[in-house]
This record gives C-alpha cells, sequence and structure tokens, in this order.
C-alpha cells in the first residue's frame, strides 16, 4: 500500500519563499500537481505547493514562448498558443496520456524536472530550442540538463522555448491507452534535423550520429537502412515489462521513417 505522510502543508507566495522552505527542511518537498508523488510512499516534513507562486501561465514572447512550471500537461494539449507555434506536436506529445483527469492535474515542472524516462513531452520538446529556468541554476539549454543527474535542491520555474517550429513531428508506440509507452520519437527540421527518442525506457535523447548523417545526405529510399543502422547502434535501448530492446529497437525503425515522412525528409 502506498502511504504518504505529510507533516506541514505550505503554499508560498514567491518562489524565494518557496526555495527558503525547500533547503532548510530535509524532508521538505514541492508538490506540483501531487500526481506522481503519490503513487509511491514518503514521509515529507514539509511539502511546498507551488500553486500559488504565478507559475500557471503560458506566455507568448517576442522570439520564444515561456510556459510556467505550474501549467498543466492539460493546458498544453489545449493552447492555441502552442498549437500555432509548433504545429500541434506538443499537443499531440501528451494527448495519450492516461485521460483527461490526469493531464488536468499533472504538471509541466515536476514533469521535466524529474527527466522521467517514460515522458512523452520530454521528448517533444528535445527536438524544438528548449531552455529551462531554474530558480537557483538559471537558464540552461534543455539538452545539457537532460545529460545531468536529477538534482534534488532547486525548482523548475519556467520552460522557454523559441517559436515558430512547425515542421516538427511526434510519434510513440503502446501497448493500450493509458499505459506508458513503449518508444517515442521527435523530430524537427527549423531547417537542420533533431531526433529525440524516449521511452527506450531511458529518458530522451538526440540521435547525434542520425542527425549528422541525415544533415550531410538526406534521406532517400536507397539509404533509409544506412540510417536505420546508425541510429540502431547509438541510442541504447532497454528491456522491461512493455518490451525487449530488440522490440525497442524495430519499434524506433517504424516511428522514425512515420517521423522523416510527416517533417517531408522522405516521400511516401
Ligand atoms: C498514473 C500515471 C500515469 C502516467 N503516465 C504517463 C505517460 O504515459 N507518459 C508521460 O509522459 N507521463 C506520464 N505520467 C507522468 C505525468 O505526465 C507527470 O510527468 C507526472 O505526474 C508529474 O507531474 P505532477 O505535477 O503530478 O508531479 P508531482 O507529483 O507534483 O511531483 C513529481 C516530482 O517532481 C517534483 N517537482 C514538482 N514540481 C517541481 C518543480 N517546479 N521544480 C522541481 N521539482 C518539482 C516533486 O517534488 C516530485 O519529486 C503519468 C503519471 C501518473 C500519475
Amino acid at each position: 500500500m502506498n502511504l504518504i505522510t505529510i507533516k506541514n502543508y505550505i503554499f508560498p507566495s514567491t518562489l524565494e519563499e518557496a526555495y527558503g522552505h525547500l533547503i532548510s527542511n530535509k524532508n521538505a518537498t514541492l508538490i506540483g500537481g501531487g500526481a506522481f508523488i503519490r503513487m509511491g510512499s514518503k514521509n515529507i516534513s514539509t511539502a511546498i505547493d507551488l500553486s500559488k507562486c504565478g507559475l500557471n501561465s503560458i506566455n507568448e514572447l517576442k522570439e520564444s514562448i515561456e510556459i510556467g512550471a505550474m501549467v498543466t500537461l492539460g493546458e498544453i494539449e489545449a493552447s492555441p498558443i502552442l498549437n500555432k507555434n509548433f504545429n500541434n506536436m506538443l499537443s499531440n506529445s501528451v494527448k495519450e496520456i492516461v485521460g483527461v483527469q490526469l493531464r488536468n492535474i499533472a504538471t509541466v515542472g515536476a514533469t521535466v524536472y524529474s527527466k522521467y524516462g517514460f515522458s512523452d513531452f520530454n521528448t517533444a520538446l528535445m527536438v524544438l530550442d528548449t531552455k529551462v529556468k531554474l530558480y537557483k541554476g538559471g537558464i540552461i539549454p534543455l539538452e545539457a540538463f537532460m545529460a545531468e543527474k536529477v538534482a534534488s535542491k532547486d525548482i523548475l520555474q519556467s520552460i522557454i522555448i523559441k517559436s515558430k517550429y512547425k515542421n516538427v513531428s511526434f510519434k510513440s508506440m503502446r501497448n493500450s491507452r493509458g499505459d506508458y509507452a513503449i518508444l517515442n520519437i521527435a523530430v524537427s527540421k527549423n531547417p537542420t534535423i533533431k531526433i529525440a527518442v524516449g521511452a527506450r525506457p531511458g529518458r530522451a535523447v538526440l540521435a547525434y550520429n542520425t542527425m549528422e548523417y541525415i544533415s550531410n545526405y538526406g534521406v532517400n529510399n536507397k539509404n533509409l537502412k544506412d540510417i536505420y543502422d546508425i541510429i540502431s547502434n547509438e541510442i541504447v535501448f532497454g528491456s522491461n515489462s512493455r518490451g525487449s530492446s530488440q522490440y525497442r529497437q524495430a519499434i524506433c525503425k517504424v516511428l522514425l521513417k512515420k517521423a522523416l515522412l510527416e517533417v517531408g525528409y522522405l516521400e511516401a
């Protein structure tokens, strides 16, 4: 049985206050939507609920879009600003996650900060020009942030994405609706190519060798097999109850081809 015990539950109104509690209490824990935390057991001395810190909006700036940490995946799915700028890709990346109720609770900040291997949203963000804004750590590219271990004492304030990345695609494969993805892939061509593979089941990574090959030689029906070989060799696929590494490798080729077709690298 999962059991969460919380001694104090607080609603700071500034990030300064929230951070002060986070570093001064050993078992203090930030609460985004609280959906994932309640899946496990934990003794929390101080639960720091970020819902009153003003982090719940999506703002269109001159050349970028800033998404507050407390924006929910449901709001990502429905946002006209995001759909217009990224051709519905962020919406597509979250719309299969469990159900409406969960998506209306689960937050962007927790999803990105926790770097969940199964995350669909993080894979999509990797092929955009995304930066992470941390209260203490400052603004860093998502790619660098994802490569680090999860740090426990900072607050993700927002993510900042360069606007107008329209030639993008997100594909995933699940055994059934509501389950975690067996694999997911995102591709952007803007104008250079970016390819991210997630739910491997490890966290999303960029396929650098494959990106370099495609930048140099493009994609056609003759070199597709070489591209499959390159991506299969550079991405580490693992096994779990949802699929073996060999299965994931096979799925990767299918999803990659679909995404390349969608961004116009290949003709059907
Ligand atoms: C049953 C279930 C199924 C799911 N299936 C999928 C799926 O198929 N695909 C998918 O992509 N996702 C899935 N998710 C994950 C979901 O999309 C969210 O990523 C997850 O719920 C975390 O969001 P939250 O707001 O609930 O986090 P919380 O439970 O509030 O927090 C999770 C962790 O993040 C920390 N945290 C919260 N906010 C911040 C912040 N601003 N800065 C730093 N740390 C913070 C918390 O302290 C905690 O350690 C699933 C979640 C659940 C509960």
